[in-house]
């Protein structure tokens, strides 16, 4: 049985005195919902503040991006041996990251490698482009984003995907919730035919563009869909607290 995850990517918004008011306008709430695991991944310069107010409850905390070195002459970076003192996720890969940052499939391979090598655990993100999904390409996409950001990698069940049509992302039009599942299974086939099956039970895979506390329902009310990565809709307390409700009342039904 794979545990529902929400994860909030709150992207380049916040100031550290803005991210601590956030998180205490939902920290209680949040907190006391059983069933999900639920994540908030905010800029770098909040993680050491949100890591002691985060400290006793159930809420985790993930960094957006990292380096794939540990440390050294690499002005501006961060290191995963920063992050693992601080929280336990890393996105990587990010549509944002890929298409503005220039990162690369390859560049990707090294920070997930990087990231599970010092037992963070990475939230890969893999999506295909506007012209790629009306072409027909989407599952080409994903296929290869997964086989080589996963390349050389041992098999491992705490990595997390993260499906993310560029498309869908920060635009307000959500994939259906039909077309992100049969992505979604077809990506976890990738996984077992590159890893095992076993493994790609286990894996829990996202999907993330547009999920508001409107539209979370049509996702995760199939089972091949495992939770939301959120974007716009986690900057607002109410918001992303009814997102994790709904994922947990509609995933505890289904048990
Ligand atoms: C994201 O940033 O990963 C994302 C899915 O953004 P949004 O929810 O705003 O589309």
């Amino acid at each position: 049985m794979r545990i529902p995850f929400i994860a909030g990517n709150w992207k380049m918004n916040t100031t550290a005195a803005e991210a601590e008011r956030l998180v205490l306008e939902m920290l209680e709430q949040l907190d006391r919902i059983e069933g999900v695991e639920k994540v908030i991944c905010p800029p770098f310069v909040s993680l050491v503040g949100l890591s002691m107010m985060l400290q006793s409850s159930s809420i985790g905390l993930g960094a957006q991006n990292m380096y794939f070195e540990t440390k050294g002459a690499y002005t501006g970076e961060v290191s995963p041996l920063m992050l693992r003192e601080l929280c336990d996720f890393v996105i990587l890969g990010h549509s944002e990251r890929r298409w503005y940052f220039a990162e690369t499939d390859e560049v990707v391979n090294k920070k997930v490698k990087t990231a599970l090598t010092n037992r963070l655990k990475p939230i890969l993100c893999i999506g295909e482009r506007l012209e790629e999904n009306e072409t027909g390409k989407t599952e080409e996409v994903v296929s290869r984003q997964v086989t080589a950001g996963l390349n050389g990698i041992e098999p491992v069940s705490g990595l997390v995907i993260a499906y993310e049509p560029v498309w869908a992302i920060g635009t307000g039009k959500a994939a259906s919730g039909k077309q992100a599942a049969a992505t979604i299974q077809f990506i976890r086939d990738v996984v077992a035919k590159l890893w095992n099956k076993n493994i790609a039970q286990n894996i829990r895979i996202l999907y993330g563009g547009s999920v508001t506390s409107a539209n979370i329902a049509e996702f995760i009310s199939h089972p091949e869909i495992d939770g939301a990565l959120v974007g716009g809709a986690s900057l607002n307390a109410e918001e992303f607290t009814s997102i994790v409700e709904r994922t947990a009342e509609i995933k505890g039904r289904a048990k």
